[in-house]
């Protein structure tokens, strides 16, 4: 399931109060009686039929015939052009570019505003995922089935905005947070290669200790990443701005340092956490296990510790980032509900055992139909680097 805007000019503001409409009555209903979405959308004569059947044409409802009546639920494609019209009217995303990033829960997607400044676009696809471990029959999973995906992707975002926001506050070295609308969020988009792709570094010590003192340091605000590993970091290059105009032509400037910056947010904890150790130490292993692979990197000192680090941390709670954030809105109980998904799912698993190219994935006949193969490889690259002009403008949507 991409994302696909080129259908969005076609829509006028009539065919998206259909769309809200069933987006409301999918709250309630599975399937959301015909009479129902003309009774929200608040229209009348032959506008709701001819927006209902513009809509199912392009996919972004889709017909389901129930037992005691028949009515259309909305598609991924529907609730993805809800959130895109509302970031249009927000004047966040005039057009939509390449994306360059399909992980197994979520899509990347270059944007632009009138202006041509670029962001990403990330959308939360949490029901893609194969539902190996629904089969173990979770109620809460059973029984809010067709809303759940979108209930689950709109708390990722929230959640992963919420975080954003604050880390960034707090001195972070974290996208831009620009804005989210139910399953997606807008973010300044980083200019930099993910430190997987990354074969050589001039001082890995340095980057090293960079990266265990900011473990360490989201424990001083409350935080544990629990994905913190070589494709949620993307490090810059960092040239000598003394060099600009003195480098001989043909050659770039001298790269002085890097700066690494931090990524994908969904599954971030406190350190009030009951696993919080569990977490922490993943998180360190990881960083430390990349470091000795892949540039031969062994530190003299033995990695961080919970117990050490968890000392340090901020006495005014006011301060603490997992207090504000769930003092901003993204509650406890939300938390717990995404986390319970997510575990069910087994979408916490963003680390080099699930995404090896090489790894058997046994769950693929248990694939979701809206899930094709090629969705499960992970094409993530440099953004700007793949940006060509074939993006998609939305500038010429009639908004209402
Ligand atoms: P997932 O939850 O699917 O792992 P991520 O947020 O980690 O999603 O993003 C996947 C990939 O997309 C990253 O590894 C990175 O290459 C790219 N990406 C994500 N956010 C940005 C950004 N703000 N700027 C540039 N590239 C990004
Ligand atoms: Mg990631």
């Amino acid at each position: 399931m991409k994302l696909d805007a080129k259908a969005i000019r076609y829509l006028n503001s009539e065919d998206f109060r259909v769309l809200a409409a069933a987006e409301i009555g999918s709250k309630n209903h599975e399937v959301v009686p015909t009479p129902l979405i003309a009774q929200i959308s608040g229209l009348r004569g032959s506008g709701v039929t001819r927006s209902i059947s513009a809509l199912a044409k392009t996919n972004l409802i889709a017909k389901v015939k129930n037992a005691k009546y028949d009515g259309y639920r909305l598609t991924y494609g529907g609730y993805d052009y809800l959130a895109l019209n509302a970031h249009q009217k927000h004047k966040c995303i005039y057009s939509v570019g390449n994306q360059i990033g399909v992980g197994k829960e979520s899509d990347i997607v270059v944007v632009a505003d009138k202006t041509g400044k670029q962001s990403i676009l990330k959308i939360h696809r949490l029901g893609r995922i194969s539902f190996r471990s629904i089969k173990n029959n979770r109620d809460y999973l059973r029984h809010r089935s067709s809303g759940s995906w979108m209930y689950m992707s709109r708390l990722a975002a929230m959640k992963e905005y919420a975080f954003m926001k604050a880390l960034r506050q707090s001195g972070f070295p974290v996208p831009e947070p620009i804005s989210q609308n139910r399953h997606t969020i807008v973010m300044s988009l980083i200019d930099a290669f993910p430190l997987r792709q990354i074969s050589e570094v001039p001082q890995p010590d340095v980057l090293y200790s960079e990266l265990m003192d900011m473990i360490v340091r989201l424990v001083r605000f409350g935080l544990i990443h629990g994905d913190f590993n070589e494709f949620n970091l993307l490090i810059k290059e960092i040239e000598d701005p003394d060099a600009k105009g003195k480098t001989p032509e043909g050659e770039s400037p001298e790269i002085i340092r890097l700066e690494p910056i931090l990524i994908d947010f969904p599954q971030m904890v406190s350190v009030d956490h009951p696993n919080a150790e569990m977490y922490f130490d993943r998180d360190v292993n990881c960083i430390k296990r990349f470091f000795q692979r892949k540039f031969k990197f062994v530190s003299d000192v033995p990695g961080p510790f919970f117990k050490d680090a968890k000392k340090q941390l901020i006495k005014n709670a006011s301060e603490r980032l997992d207090i504000q954030v769930e003092a901003s809105g993204f509650s406890r109980k939300m938390a717990k509900e995404l986390e319970a998904y997510m575990k069910e799912v087994g979408a916490n698993e963003d680390n080099e055992e699930s995404r090896n190219e090489d790894s058997e994935d046994d769950d693929e006949e248990e694939e979701e139909e809206s899930g094709s193969e090629e969705d499960e490889e992970q094409t993530s690259g440099k953004p700007t680097d793949e940006v060509d002009d074939s993006s998609q403008k939305l500038g010429e949507l009639r908004v209402s």
